[in-house]
Formats: structure tokens, C-alpha cells, sequence
């Protein structure tokens, strides 16, 4: 297509983009000129299937002719069994359903400060901080924006909303000293997904748990880039074995249709009452049944353990060739399918490089290489991308970094 009609009718705020997409299948999607390449990037850990997953589309197609959309005054019943799967994974609670990862942290920055509310004997305004994370991101509407400590999310909008402080990425004494009687919540990603694939330590996440469990201040969990199976665990906060009090979802939860959700614990989820929140679009029979069809395809085809293990080899085989270019590569980070490659030459570049090379992959953080395969990618596909980011290493120029 005629990219340049692109700047003359589409508001700029994604850059200009390099190609354009009409056709996906599995880990496959081709360009409007008929090249074919193999997608690492899932559309941002959307497409968890891959593109076009036949169960998938069948049930989509199937829900349509159906019912696509009633509204939530009404009994929707693939919402309530979408919700009992959710929590069956993520203990007894009850989930909201919405559209998009920006609107689950949106619904549980609104649970924390009613939950603030009520920590405070019913005074509103009294108890509102949270205390989110440097270097993490929430999302882009006003709460989420508040929420996300980096300029280039903030920068441009002030106000922003009050109430929120940032604790220093990785440092448990920072969040210590920023948790008073003041704070209601805590909000944290547990691996930073736009951040660069950031774990934060095992430890350190228990150490916040511990500290959010003794001064009564929710641990807010947001998983929405790194939930539904992509590190190896159906949530990535499950491998340091904390409890959260409410979880954010979105991304992979649709396979590709928009649908996000939060959970939250029984003891708070009657902190919404009738009237305090809701969406017009959120949880549609449509989108609870695209839904249902990602959590049967990881059930049946039993791909979190697959990305699991397939995941770890991934990982060692990047470090072995990275090894080989000390002069390009910084390091491997992340688990499972939530995998990046930090870089010491310009990432954009090599993503670039990549790309013409038949591999789609996105950055982040500002230096890394963002590998996002489906979680139905196979070892062969894993091999494949093994060979185009070996031969890309192989002739790219060593600039150093400015
Ligand atoms: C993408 C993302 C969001 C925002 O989700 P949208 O659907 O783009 O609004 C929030 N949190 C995390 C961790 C994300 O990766």
C-alpha cells in the first residue's frame, strides 16, 4: 500500500510505519506486497495463537451469528464462566471485565482509592497514595498515565492525576520508606514488558507482598503483558509465589479480539458497588467467547508448559550465539516467550535488520529486542528465528554506542 496516505489521514502518534499487514496464519503474516515473515512480536503479546488459530476462529465466527453484544444490565452467561475460569487460576475472588489493559489499571486504581476510603473509616481523600514502580507502564488514559513513572508516557500532560509516588525499580527499602499510613496500594508489573523484559526478584516481590500483607495496603498485580502463559506460568507473579489482592489482565486474554479484565480477591471485591464503575463494551459475548477459545487452545494443546520448557531453550540457545558478538549484544533477559535481547548497537536498526531478514520483532525499554512469539510457536519456528538473528549478528555493523 501507499504508505505515505498514512501521514495525510491518520494522526501521527505511532511514527510512520515501515510495512503494512493483510494476512496472518499461525506464526506466519505477509505484507500487502506478498513477503512472508515469521511473527515474534504476537502484535504485542496479543495473538497468543498466532494469527487465525482455527478453534479460534470458529468460535468467534460461531458467537457472532449468535449474539455479539447485549449490554451488562443484562446476564451475559460466557461472561460469568470466562470469570470462573479466570479466578479457578487466580484464587477465590471476583473479576470486571473491560477492553484493553489501560482500562483494567484504570478499574483498579478506582479500587484503591475506594478501598483507600474505606481504610479511612469511610473519608474519602484521606488515604490515596499508591505507590507504583519506576520504569514500569500502566497504560496510556489519565490514571494508568498517572500511574507510569516515565517522561515520555507523562511528558506533554500535566496535571496529572495526584496520588501517586514511585519506588525505585528492584529496591525493596525504597518501597519501605514510601509505604505509609497514607498508602492504599501498591501496583506493580513483575516483569516490565515495555520496560525491556525486567524481572523484578523473587525476593524483592516477596518482600513487598509481606510489607502490603502487614500494613493492610493492596498488592496490585498488573499482568497484562506478561499474564495468560508467557513466562511458563498462567500469571508471572505465580514463580515468586506471592498473593496479590487484584490483577490486571488484557493483551493475551482476547487471542486478538480487545477484552481486558480485572480480579480481585473476595474480601475486596465488593469495594464496587451497584453504579460506581462499568463499560457499555466490556465483557461482550463476543469477546468472553474469543476469550474462552485462548483458554482452551493453552488448556488442549498444554502450551504453558510448552512455553515453559521450549521458552528455556529459546533463552540458552540466545545466549550462546550472543556470547559470540560481545561488540553487539548487552544481554538475554526475561523467561519463556517473554524474552529480550538488549543491544549495545542501535536497537531500532536491528529490529529493522531483523525484519528484512523475515522476522517481525519489537523493542523496548529503548535498547532491547523484544521476543514475543505465540505460545503455539514450535521449536522449529524457534529455530528459524534462531538462523535470521544469527545471520543478522553476523553482518551487522559494530557502531558503539553514543
Ligand atoms: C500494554 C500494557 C498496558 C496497556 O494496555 P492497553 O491495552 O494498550 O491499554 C498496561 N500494562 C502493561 C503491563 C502493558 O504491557
Amino acid at each position: 500500500m501507499d504508505l505515505s496516505k498514512y501521514s495525510r489521514c491518520l494522526i501521527g502518534n505511532y511514527g510512520a510505519p515501515p510495512v503494512a499487514f493483510d494476512r496472518g496464519e499461525g506464526t506466519r503474516i505477509w505484507d500487502t506486497e506478498g513477503n512472508e515473515y515469521l511473527d515474534f512480536s504476537s502484535g504485542i503479546a496479543v495473538n497468543c495463537l498466532g494469527h487465525s488459530h482455527p478453534k479460534w476462529v470458529s468460535a468467534v465466527q460461531k458467537q457472532a451469528s449468535k449474539l455479539v453484544h447485549c449490554t451488562n444490565l443484562f446476564a451475559i452467561p460466557e461472561q460469568a464462566r470466562l470469570a470462573e475460569r479466570l479466578t479457578a487460576k487466580a484464587g477465590t475472588g471476583r473479576m470486571l471485565f473491560c477492553n484493553s489493559g489501560a482500562e483494567a489499571n484504570e478499574a483498579l486504581i478506582k479500587l484503591a482509592r475506594l478501598y483507600g476510603r474505606s481504610k479511612a473509616g469511610g473519608q474519602e481523600g484521606k488515604v490515596v497514595k499508591i505507590v507504583a514502580t519506576e520504569g514500569d507502564f500502566h497504560g496510556r488514559t489519565y490514571g494508568a498515565m498517572s500511574a507510569t513513572s516515565g517522561s515520555k508516557v507523562r511528558s506533554g500532560f500535566a496535571p496529572l492525576a495526584p496520588g501517586f509516588a514511585f519506588a525505585k525499580f528492584n529496591e525493596l527499602a525504597s518501597f519501605q520508606a514510601l509505604l505509609d499510613e497514607d498508602t492504599a496500594a501498591v501496583l506493580i508489573e513483575p516483569i516490565q514488558g515495555e520496560g525491556g523484559i525486567r524481572e523484578t526478584k523473587d525476593n524483592v516481590l516477596r518482600g513487598i507482598g509481606q510489607l502490603c500483607h502487614e500494613r493492610g495496603i493492596l498488592l496490585m498485580v498488573d499482568e497484562v503483558q506478561s499474564g495468560m502463559g508467557r513466562t511458563g506460568r498462567f500469571f508471572s507473579y505465580e514463580k515468586a509465589g506471592i498473593k496479590p489482592d487484584a490483577i490486571s489482565l488484557a493483551k493475551g486474554l482476547g487471542g486478538g479480539f480487545p477484552i481486558g479484565a480485572i480480579w480481585v480477591k473476595e474480601s475486596h471485591a465488593d469495594l464496587f458497588q451497584p453504579g460506581s464503575h462499568g463499560t457499555t463494551f466490556g465483557g461482550s459475548p463476543l469477546a468472553c467467547a474469543a476469550a474462552h477459545a485462548v483458554l482452551d487452545v493453552i488448556e488442549e494443546e498444554e502450551l504453558i508448559e510448552k512455553v515453559a520448557l521450549q521458552g528455556a531453550s529459546f533463552k540458552a540457545d540466545l545466549e550462546t550465539l550472543s556470547a559470540k558478538y560481545p561488540d553487539l549484544v548487552q544481554e538475554i533477559r526475561g523467561r519463556g516467550y517473554f524474552l529480550a535481547m538488549s543491544m549495545k548497537v542501535p536497537c531500532g536498526d536491528f529490529v529493522t535488520a531483523l525484519r528484512e531478514g523475515g522476522l517481525i520483532v519489537v523493542p523496548a525499554g529503548g535498547d532491547s529486542v523484544r521476543m514475543l512469539p505465540p505460545l503455539n510457536a514450535t521449536k522449529g519456528d524457534i529455530s528459524e528465528a534462531l538462523g535470521i538473528i544469527a545471520k543478522t549478528l553476523s553482518t551487522f555493523p559494530t557502531v558503539p554506542k553514543q
